[in-house]
Order: structure tokens, then C-alpha cells, then sequence
């Protein structure tokens, strides 16, 4: 039996028959061709999409027997739970809770009686895609983890400088969904509802925001228009092996409607713009002029005229409805940083040190100074997980074998400052 398309052999167990006619046709050219009326009938997607979830529901959860099921909260639920382990970014928090909240209820639950009683069936909740504009270190890509991890989905992050425009040396943008598709065990559906990460999206602003299109910009301009149809939703292909793609090559098919990209960057420069606009507006009715002289918190002024003018893309933009402003870490949060989250990052090396049945403590100036040398440093809570490490370095090289059966060590000032005479990796204090 051969596919009267592409004169292919069938296997007889997967002969597909076209009702009444004298024709067969093969998985690979039903697949081309329902990919080809995916792309001239998006609403054709959308709509198998919400069937299948529709009748997908055990993946909802109430009860946290299964696994595989997702938790679907609601926006204080979901803040709650991101209080016990994010110090801070409250506007980031709130903003992204109702976000992710709205995203799962227009993925899982389509319709109800006041929906149908308003005639509302027809409108189309658009997917709210989240862009998270904050310091290095402020806790972008640890928000967007913690987020999956509450809400029981499959998470990949992925660095939008590897990729470039198809053709091109790098990455192409599917290997963006092969990360998810790998973190979902290959389960299809469990990662068509995931949530992709995408760091650094600012390095892939134009070059030149001003200036486009003299020589080609295949990282920047092109990657905004690569990206745009898997952040809008389509069936994309996506080469098992990552790499690049190349023809008679199998792909695994994903539709990426219903997957939430979070992408985050530090976006040096853009304060710059945003003070500028502000500046020149008489009419910002969000904000007194006092209040955005202090640099901490100005990206809670951002809108898309900054982003535009930054380089990017206005359909790129469009594609990222949320915005969440992070700010740099405060002193006082980077010290709660160290100890009071649930999986604080001293807990953490204490845990580490009780499994060799040892018990570290540290002495609250310690904590202050490894704060303020977080705080001085550049990467902000990312500082303080490699101080943390170069203080602990010898301790947890030598205690392991150690036969004398320490059972508690206290880490003070003192020790500390022998380190610093020692010359190992730490700064001299300030
Ligand atoms: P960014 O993506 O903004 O550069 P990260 O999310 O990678 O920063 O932060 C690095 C680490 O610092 C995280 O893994 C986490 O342990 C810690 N961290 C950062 N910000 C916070 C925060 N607000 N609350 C708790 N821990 C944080």
C-alpha cells in the first residue's frame, strides 16, 4: 500500500484511509499537511489545543497524589507560596501571580455557566507572556523556577544569546522547546503546558535602536522575529537532538500555545530612557517627579515606547503583555536571603554538613559581613552563594576525613579575618 501522496510504502498498522475515496495517505504527509493549515487557520490550533487539554483534565490537580498533575491555585495561593522562598519583589510577585493564574485558567478551564450565560464563549483570552526587567542577582530566573516548581509544570531555561536566526552559527530557536520537552520526560502534554525561561532577552535588542537594518543583525533583530511564532503559539518543530535543523530530519511536534515564556534581562541602558521620557513628560500620571529620582525602583515605570526604543521589536513587545519590575536587593534582603527562605542558601551548607553528621553555625556578624560583600559586589544574590563557598572551601575539604569527630563548628569574624590574612579568594573587608 503506498501513500497516494508521496508514494511512500505504509506499514500496514498505520494506514490512514481518506473516508470514501480510493486514497491513503501517510503519518508525514498528514502531519505536513495539518501543519500547513495550523499556519494559514491559527484559530484551527487554538481550538484542537483546548480540546485536547479540555479533555486532558486529570492533568488538574487537588490533591497532590499524582505527580504529573498541576497544581491550579489561586493568586494569593500562588503569592503565599512564592513569600516562603523569594525575599522581596513584592510588585514582581503580585504582578506574576495574577499572570500565571490568568495563563493556566485560559489553558484549562475555557468555560463556565456566567461565561455562557454572557455569550462570552467566543472571546479569546490572548496568552500573557511575562517579562521580568530587574539587576542581576535579583531573583529573575529563581522567581520563574519557584513558580513551575508550585505549580507542578515542567521548567527549562534557556539563554536567548546561544540562539541566532536560522542559517546562521548558534542555536536556532527550537532548542529553546527541546529543553522543555527534556524537563517534561518527554511528555508531550505535560510540556505543552510548561514554562520556558528565556534569560538575557535584553541582549538581543537591535544593535543599534536607531539605526536599522544596514548590515544584517542575525542575534538580535532576527532572533526577536524567530521567537515570535512559538511565543505566540504554533505547531513547531523541534529537532530531537537539538542543533540545527536539516531536512529528511524527524521532528518532534509541539504546540507551543499554551506554553508561559517568562524571559528576563538586566537591561543596563534602560533606566537611562525611562528617566529621559520621564523627564520630558508633563504628563506621567503615574508618577511625581520626586519619586523617580531614586534609581531603585524605576523600572516600575517602564512601558513599551522604553522597550522600542531600547531595539526592540514592536511585535516582539506585543508578544509580552506582563511586565514585572524587580529592584536590586537591599542589605537587610540579601541578608534574609541567607537564612530565612525555605530552602535558604545557609540551610542549604547546613544540610550539606549534617549529612557528614556536623552541625555549622554561623555568628550574625558573619551573616552581615557576607550581606555587605554580596551587596558591594555586582551580581547581587549570586555573590552570595560563591562567598558562602570560598569561606566554607577548606572546611569542607578537611572535615570529611577529619577523624576527630567535630560535631558543631561556628564560623566568626575571626575566622573570617584569617582568611582574608590567607589571602584566599576574599576580598580584604571593607
Ligand atoms: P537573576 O536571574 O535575577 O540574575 P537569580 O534568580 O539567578 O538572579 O538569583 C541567583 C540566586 O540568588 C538564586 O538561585 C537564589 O538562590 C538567590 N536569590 C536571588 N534573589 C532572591 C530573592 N529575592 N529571594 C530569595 N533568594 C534569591
Amino acid at each position: 500500500m503506498k501513500c497516494s501522496f508521496c508514494l511512500k510504502n505504509i506499514n500496514i498498522d498505520k494506514k490512514i484511509v481518506l473516508q470514501g475515496k480510493e486514497a491513503y495517505i501517510c503519518e508525514d504527509c498528514l502531519l505536513a499537511g495539518f501543519s500547513t493549515l495550523v499556519s494559514l487557520k491559527p484559530d484551527l490550533n487554538n481550538n484542537l489545543t483546548n480540546s485536547v487539554l479540555a479533555n486532558n483534565k486529570e492533568l488538574i490537580q487537588n490533591d497532590n497524589k499524582n505527580q504529573k498533575k498541576i497544581n491550579l491555585l489561586t493568586p494569593s495561593q500562588i503569592k503565599k507560596h512564592l513569600d516562603d522562598y523569594v525575599i522581596g519583589q513584592e510588585e514582581a510577585k503580585k504582578i506574576l501571580s495574577v499572570a500565571v493564574y490568568n495563563h493556566y485558567k485560559r489553558v484549562f478551564v475555557s468555560s463556565n455557566e456566567l461565561v455562557n450565560e454572557l455569550s462570552l464563549n467566543d472571546v479569546e483570552l490572548p496568552k500573557s507572556n511575562i517579562l521580568l526587567i530587574g539587576p542581576t542577582g535579583s531573583g529573575k530566573t529563581y522567581l520563574a523556577s519557584i513558580l513551575a516548581k508550585i505549580l507542578n509544570v515542567p521548567f527549562s531555561i534557556s539563554d536567548a544569546t546561544s540562539i541566532t536566526e536560522a542559517g546562521y552559527v548558534g542555536e536556532d530557536v527550537e532548542n529553546i522547546l527541546l529543553r522543555l520537552i527534556q524537563a517534561a520526560d518527554f511528555d508531550l502534554t505535560r510540556a505543552q503546558v510548561g514554562i520556558c525561561y528565556i534569560d538575557e532577552i535584553d541582549k538581543i535588542a537591535r544593535k543599534s535602536a536607531d539605526n536599522p537594518s544596514i548590515t544584517r543583525d542575525v542575534s538580535g533583530e532576527g532572533v526577536q522575529q524567530a521567537l515570535l511564532k512559538i511565543l505566540e503559539g504554533t505547531i513547531a518543530n523541534v529537532p530531537p537532538g537539538g542543533g540545527r535543523k536539516h531536512p529528511h530530519q524527524q521532528y518532534i511536534q509541539l504546540n507551543t500555545t499554551n506554553i508561559l515564556f517568562i524571559a528576563g534581562g538586566a537591561f543596563s541602558g534602560l533606566e537611562d530612557i525611562i528617566k529621559q521620557r520621564l523627564k520630558s513628560s508633563t504628563l506621567g500620571f503615574r508618577v511625581s517627579p520626586s519619586k523617580y529620582q531614586d534609581n531603585e525602583n524605576i523600572f516600575s515605570y517602564v512601558i513599551s515606547d522604553d522597550l522600542l526604543k531600547f531595539g526592540f521589536i514592536p511585535e516582539f513587545i506585543g508578544r509580552f503583555p506582563v511586565i514585572a519590575p524587580l529592584s536590586k536587593l537591599s542589605l537587610q534582603q540579601l541578608e534574609d536571603i541567607l537564612i530565612k527562605p525555605k530552602n535558604a542558601i545557609i540551610k542549604q551548607y547546613q544540610k550539606l554538613f549534617a549529612l557528614d553528621n556536623i552541625k555549622l553555625e554561623f555568628e550574625q556578624e558573619v551573616i552581615k559581613y557576607i550581606a555587605k560583600k554580596a551587596y558591594e559586589s555586582k551580581t547581587g544574590a549570586r555573590a552570595l552563594k560563591s562567598i558562602l563557598e570560598d569561606i566554607l572551601l577548606d572546611l569542607m575539604f578537611e572535615l570529611p576525613s577529619n577523624n576527630k569527630k567535630l560535631k558543631t563548628i561556628i564560623i566568626n569574624m575571626e575566622y573570617i579575618k584569617e582568611l582574608e590574612q590567607k589571602e584566599l579568594k576574599l576580598p580584604k573587608s571593607a
